[in-house]
């Protein structure tokens, strides 16, 4: 139910107000003072706030600045209510932030019109918030594994580089590579290959840290950027990683799967000359590991 913030210091205008709103669907909460306007909003924040201008002590315009100085109540819509606005006031409310004003005395199917257009205007921003946050995921991530993509890693990993050199701190970077992977396909199917790339990708995932930056660079190869972490934190890490997929078979369609990988390291040195650089070290030692017979990391 929509949550309506009355504000009003005269006790009729709330009570009447109430009983209009409540017959319209909402839930109503009064408050008789500004400074109880903004307690109240501190409390449980309220969907909109119809707030009277003149009261004694804290003003409706005041009421109002504060609101919108606060993070957390700045996006909840304000219809100003007052009998005599002045052209000042209105000027002065509309760029603090109010949404619209309401004159009283109050025509209620014209306020509940406002209030359906302001109510309007906050899904449609909430709305928005969401698509950008999907739109965001959608071009940063994987759509299989949830990791992010390459392209992604190089923006996260290049930061990371940045403040690691700014701050003389180590940063390591992992690449990781499924063996035979193709025979796992070959075997048993491209939806059990999925289904392994999703849980190995979950078992990196909970080797390291949250601030580790995970991503899917392509197929069957994963890369870990792993910030404030020397070659020997990142052998840790890369040992979990490597041991925990070699101990625990993957269970798909009621098989074991048994996977092993591969993976390459290394540490940040004040010679490289850019991400790449640090990277292509880690490839190195990656082809090193598969030569050398898989299932196993090699730093350097
Ligand atoms: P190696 O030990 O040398 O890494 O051998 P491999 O078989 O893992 O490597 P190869 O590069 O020959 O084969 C990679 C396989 O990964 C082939 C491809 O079909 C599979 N693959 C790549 N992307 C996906 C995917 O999104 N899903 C599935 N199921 N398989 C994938
Ligand atoms: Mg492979
Ligand atoms: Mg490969």
């Amino acid at each position: 139910m929509t949550k309506v913030l009355v504000v009003d210091d005269v006790e009729d205008n709330i009570i009447l107000l109430t009983l209009e709103l409540e017959d319209g669907g909402f839930q109503v909460i009064p408050a008789r003072s500004g400074y109880e306007c903004i307690e109240e909003c501190d409390k449980d924040a309220p969907d909109i706030i119809l707030l009277d201008n003149h009261m004694p002590g804290m003003s409706g315009i005041e009421a109002l600045e504060k609101l919108k100085a606060n993070p957390v109540t700045a996006e909840i819509p304000v219809l100003m209510v007052s009998a005599d606005f002045s052209h000042q006031q209105v000027v002065k409310a509309l760029d603090l932030g109010a949404h619209d004003f309401v004159s009283k005395p109050i025509d209620y199917p014209v306020l509940a019109a406002r209030m359906r257009s302001a109510l309007r205007l906050v899904n449609a921003r909430e709305a928005l918030i969401k698509a950008n946050a999907e739109l965001e995921h959608l071009a940063t991530r994987d759509s299989l594994t949830g990791a992010y993509n390459r392209r992604q890693f190089f923006v996260l990993a290049d930061v990371e580089m940045s403040k690691a050199r700014r701050q003389a701190r180590d940063l390591s970077v992992l690449m990781i590579d499924i063996d035979y992977f193709k025979v796992i396909n070959d075997q048993h199917g491209h939806a059990a290959g999925d289904h392994a790339l999703l849980e190995i990708t979950e078992r990196i995932n909970a080797a390291g840290r949250a601030s580790d930056i995970v991503a899917r660079l392509g197929g069957e190869e994963f890369a870990v950027c792993c910030p404030d972490t020397d070659l020997v934190g990142a052998k840790t890490i890369a040992e979990r990683i490597r041991e925990r997929c070699k101990d625990e078979p993957i269970i798909c369609f009621g098989k074991e799967l048994c996977i092993t990988v591969s993976i390459g390291l290394s540490q940040l040195d004040p010679l490289d000359a850019g991400f790449d650089a640090l990277l292509q070290r880690a490839d190195k030692m990656l082809y090193k590991a598969k030569e050398s017979g898989r299932d196993r990391s090699v730093a350097g």
